[in-house]
């Protein structure tokens, strides 16, 4: 069983959720896009930051807080682990699930 299947806000991490580009802080949103559209990756900027931070949101996450395309997600969603990172709402909630990453290391 997956964490996500006890998710108490399903998607929260496809949502939305930043990336960080530090070698290009002046990346436009349209830049952005066609770096993504490049990897091959679904994600829409959001909100620019400053020095390349950008939010995302995914919109192949269905209403129901489960990917459309789960199993065709990119490699990006497939390496992401539950409660390794606080972008998971399990980050806080469950710390008795081992992940096999130490939260220190995942911040
Ligand atoms: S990774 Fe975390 S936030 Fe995303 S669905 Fe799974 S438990 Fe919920
Ligand atoms: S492709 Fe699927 S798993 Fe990846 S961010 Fe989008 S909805 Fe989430």
């Amino acid at each position: 069983m997956s964490p996500c299947d006890a998710c108490s806000k399903p998607g929260k991490c496809c949502r939305s959720f930043v990336l960080n580009f530090p070698s290009q802080p002046t990346m436009t949103p349209l830049e952005a896009l066609s770096i993504m559209a490049a990897h091959w990756l679904p994600f829409m900027p959001l909100m620019r930051y400053q020095n390349g931070v950008f939010r995302f949101w995914c919109p192949l996450l269905g209403t129901d807080g489960r990917c459309t395309d789960y199993e065709s997600r990119p490699d990006t969603c497939r390496v992401f682990r539950p409660a390794s990172d606080p972008l998971c709402v399990m980050w806080e909630a469950l710390p008795q699930i081992d992940v096999g990453i130490p939260k220190e290391a995942a911040a």
